[in-house]
């Protein structure tokens, strides 16, 4: 069929497109265990297969799909395959891609029941689910969000709006200017997307109370109490399940009841570690976290959604739908057993995230969630039994979850010196190619973080990676025992 010179969008041109991205979609979940975890191309060799002037005429749909991936491949890192612990990042399922690649193909705009009625039903029923598997109460309500960082945000406008109220201010009408200022205590630990919503709320990224916390990262909660002694006025305490570099899970029981003494509203950022609630072995972990207000997780990370999807429970459902909801003229709402999505989180126009979760949490089952955490807590302390059996390797933390962080060049008086190994040592793990962990400052000390989260990791990537890790630290050891004895001789 010949082509329409004008029109470069034609059918043809599609049907080939979506075969070409079929094709190639399965070759690369072929290629995943052995794909290299880091991204061969740099910034200026993709700048040059991406780059040039602006398209003045179109191109046919598959040869653009074809350029497309000859351009990507070699840039795209290897967060989904089964070496990859830099970040605490999940791993696409192929079973959310399905569902996802259906969700863009049908179109559906997902912000009213009205605009997709399928796409609002699975969400709903998707939401439920979660409540349940979650062991959060109830009367949650629930928003999809783009992830944690939307997630974190969505409860604290709720928590906002509810503190303000019993205040008898409305801030959803009158705003933040004349209000009573709301003080927020956190671990100062809290992760930097927390400190980004606040300051997205209007609270400000320095107006917060920093409480101490211990080694693993853990809030004070003595130090918690002694903080709330002294407030006065409406409070937001965030606690957090699962600490990014240790695992680590605050004190909830102990922290709900000092904050509910004082009349404020606890929020739980649980990006990954609100996922050990759906572990009947890791739960103890988490105990006491149904005692809080509001808390935020991803499907993106533990549950392996595609990206974006996160999750914001709030337990106060009126509190939710004041702070997040949208009315339009042109929108017939869905009454009152039909969930709009829009009511529950920032975006009006969106993509119909229930069909990949609910899809996802019907593949795992609440079995397979439990098992997929219980496999990844397990391999997490393989792989650091296997490292601190070396000598010179240091795991800093008990790996009560799936985090923890080593230090290399253990016997060395100088700090700096350690830093200085760790960072030379990452580099080599990462030029290695066999896994890709990445260094962090924490402490004011440089680290090596170890996540195990992504569905592909097996024993024997974890027993390959700690080989290659164990290697790299040895090569460095070596180099550096080189550079002391020519400077003594
Ligand atoms: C990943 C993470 C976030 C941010 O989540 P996004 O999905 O990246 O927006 C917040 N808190 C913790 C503890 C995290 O691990």
């Amino acid at each position: 069929m010949s082509r329409d010179p004008r029109d470069s969008l034609n059918k043809t041109d599609a049907r080939a497109a979506l075969e070409a991205a079929y094709r190639h979609a399965l070759a690369f979940d072929d290629a995943r265990a052995t794909r290299a975890p880091n991204a061969a191309a740099n910034f200026d060799a993709l700048m040059r297969a991406f780059g040039g002037p602006v398209p003045e005429a179109g191109s046919p749909a598959d040869d653009v799909i074809e350029w497309l991936v000859a351009a990507a491949e070699p840039g795209l890192m290897g967060t989904a395959g089964p070496r990859f612990f830099g970040w605490v990042v999940g791993g696409s399922h192929p079973v959310g891609v399905a569902a996802d690649w259906l969700t863009s193909m049908w179109g559906q705009n997902a912000g009213s029941y009205h605009g997709a009625p399928a796409g609002a039903v699975a969400e709903q029923v998707a939401a439920q689910w979660l409540i349940d598997i979650l062991r959060l109460p109830r009367e949650c309500s629930v928003g999809i969000t783009s992830g944690a960082t939307m997630s974190n945000f969505v409860c604290l406008a709720a928590a906002r709006g509810a503190l303000l109220r019993r205040a008898g201010w409305d801030v959803e009408a009158d705003g933040m200017f004349g209000a009573s200022p709301i003080t927020v205590y956190l671990g100062c630990d809290a992760h930097a997307s927390v400190f980004a919503a606040l300051r997205y709320l209007g609270f400000g990224e320095r107006r917060v109370v920093k409480i101490p916390v211990d080694a693993a990262g853990r809030m004070d909660a003595g130090a918690l109490g002694a903080a709330l002694a002294d407030a006065n006025g409406p409070l937001i305490v965030i606690a957090q399940a699962g600490h990014i570099v240790t695992g680590a899970f605050d004190a909830f029981r102990e922290i709900a009841a000092l904050t509910h003494a004082r009349g404020g509203w606890l929020h739980v950022d649980g990006a990954f570690g609100l996922w050990a609630q759906a572990c009947p072995s890791k739960a103890r972990l988490s105990d006491g976290i149904e005692d809080a207000d509001s808390w935020a997780t991803d499907a993106h990370k533990w549950l392996q959604a595609p990206y974006e999807c996160g999750c914001a429970f709030v337990r106060d459902a009126n509190a939710h739908r004041r702070a997040m909801s949208i009315d339009a003229s042109y929108l017939p709402t869905g009454g009152d057993e039909i969930r709009d999505p829009l009511h529950y989180a920032p975006e009006l126009s969106r993509r119909a995230r229930g069909f990949a979760l609910w899809a996802l949490l019907r593949a795992f089952g609440r079995q397979g969630i439990a098992q997929m955490i219980e496999r990844h807590c397990a391999l997490g302390r393989r792989m650091a039994a296997r490292l601190a059996a070396e000598p010179g390797i240091e795991v800093l933390n008990e790996v009560e979850l799936n985090q923890f962080a080593v230090r290399f060049g253990a016997g060395d008086e100088d700090p700096a010196r350690r830093d200085a190994l760790t960072l030379a040592t990452v580099e080599r793990i990462q030029a290695a190619g066999v896994c890709y962990v990445g260094a962090m400052r924490w402490r004011d000390r440089e680290v090596m973080r170890v996540s195990v989260i992504a569905w592909p990791a097996t024993e024997d990537d974890i027993d390959r990676s700690a080989e290659s890790m164990i290697a790299a630290w040895r090569q460095t050891n070596a180099r550096d025992d080189r550079r002391d004895a020519a400077a003594i001789g």
